[in-house]
């Protein structure tokens, strides 16, 4: 889960990385009074989860809280690559006289944590990794050891930080950590990382990534959760404890494993290609002990979706055998009743399939169509879904 900048702030905040005074504003008048509340010059920033804003027009120094307002109103509901800003956030500004740059990174590739740092923060820092990458520290740090004071010194010096600033931005880079470890994070970077010409370093812009797998450790990352912009589909399926993402095409998937799902969507990608271009519209993966109500739940959420045209059901029984499924196929389409409107495709295989098949078939539902191989069936269901 990606965090707003004024969430990345106040996290910064607990946990004492140097930060300015920052408050969110919703419309123009609360952007004035917060403007008017921490007095002086300020920066109003569009709160989008998107890189770029400044280049955007998405960063403004206001002068005063009159002007903050004014700034405000110029970039609420403005548009940046996609993002509409329903929020901005009121920082104090800061007289900068150099601009850094500080990340720690899950790095998945070479199974451990990557920290960066640069003297060449600011707007354009991946130019400079692209065309001067020797301007950019990048140091593994092993998952085990962690980082400590010393190494954190290293790699600022690394970074090209001049000796008299090296242990208060080391300081900072240990703080950044802190964040990292303690909130789970799979991402904090920092750009810019400011000294101001009184000399104080501080974090001006701050990007978070939270480990959602890790959400069991953090009740309190709940309340970061932007409610607005999470599919709603999505959002139902996660009340009802079902593994699904959306995704944009027309063939809704049900199947019970997850590598048993991502091979269903690309066997009926590939499907699809014959029949104009059809491709699945969601990941469902219903688990094991697909029980009557669960398989019910899960074609409710995908006949739910106004862009499916067709679904395919694909499961392969194992502990849960096929007869059990295909009971609770039968039990789902009865708790449905005519709310379910459109094709179904199954292929049962595996434990108990004879049985499995035999009690579809005897069902006789006019909606679902039986077919045995996986192939065709996403064939089938590919073709009614472009009909
Ligand atoms: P981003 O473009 O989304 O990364 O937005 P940032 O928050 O990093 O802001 C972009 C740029 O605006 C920074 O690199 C600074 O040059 C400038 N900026 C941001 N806050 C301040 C501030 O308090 N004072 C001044 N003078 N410039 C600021
Ligand atoms: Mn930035």
């Amino acid at each position: 889960m990606d965090l707003f900048e004024y969430q990345a702030r106040d996290l910064f905040e607990s946990h004492g990385v140097p930060v300015l005074m920052g408050a969110v504003a919703t419309t123009a008048e609360e952007a004035e009074i917060a403007a008017a509340k921490m007095g002086g010059r300020v920066v109003v920033k569009a709160q989008v989860k998107v890189g770029g804003r400044g280049k955007a027009g998405g960063v403004k120094l206001a002068e005063d809280a009159k002007d903050a307002r004014q700034k405000a109103q110029g970039i609420l509901g403005m548009d940046i690559k996609g993002h509409t800003v329903h929020q901005v956030m009121i920082a104090q500004a800061a007289p900068i006289e150099a601009e850094y740059y500080l990340a720690i990174l899950l790095d998945r590739a070479n199974r451990s944590f990557l920290v960066m740092a640069s003297i060449s923060g600011g707007m354009d820092i991946e130019q400079v990794a692209h065309e001067t990458p020797e301007k950019l520290a990048r140091v593994n740090i092993d998952a085990h050891t962690g980082l400590n004071l010393t190494r954190a010194l290293e790699i600022v010096k690394a970074g090209g930080f001049p000796d008299e600033i090296a242990s208060e931005v080391a300081d900072v880079l240990m703080k950044l950590w802190d964040v990292f470890k303690a909130e789970d994070a799979t991402l904090v970077e920092v750009n810019p990382l400011v000294k101001t010409s009184d000399g104080k370093i501080i974090a001006l812009d701050g990007k978070v990534t939270l480990d959602e797998s890790a959400a069991f450790r953090h009740p309190d990352h709940e309340a970061l959760i932007d409610h607005a912009a999470t599919d709603p589909l999505e959002a139902q399926a996660k009340e009802k404890n079902l593994n699904y993402v959306k995704l944009d095409g027309e063939v809704g998937i049900i199947g019970n494993g997850a590598g048993l799902v991502m091979s269903t969507l690309d066997v009926v990608a590939y499907a699809g290609e014959k029949f104009g271009g059809v491709k699945p519209a969601n990941f469902l993966d219903i688990g094991g002990g697909a029980s009557a109500q669960v398989m019910a739940d899960g074609l409710s959420i995908i006949l739910g979706d106004p862009a499916v045209k067709s679904v395919f059901v694909n499961v392969f029984g194992g502990i849960t055998a096929c007869d059990a499924v295909a009971n609770g196929i039968v039990q789902a389409l009865e708790i449905l009743g005519a709310s379910a409107k459109k094709p179904i495709v199954v292929r049962l295989d595996g434990n108990n399939v004879i049985e499995g098949r035999r009690i579809l078939a005897e069902a006789a539902h006019p909606l679902v169509e039986q077919v045995e191989t996986m192939d065709g069936a996403a064939s089938r269901a590919a073709e009614l879904a472009a009909k």
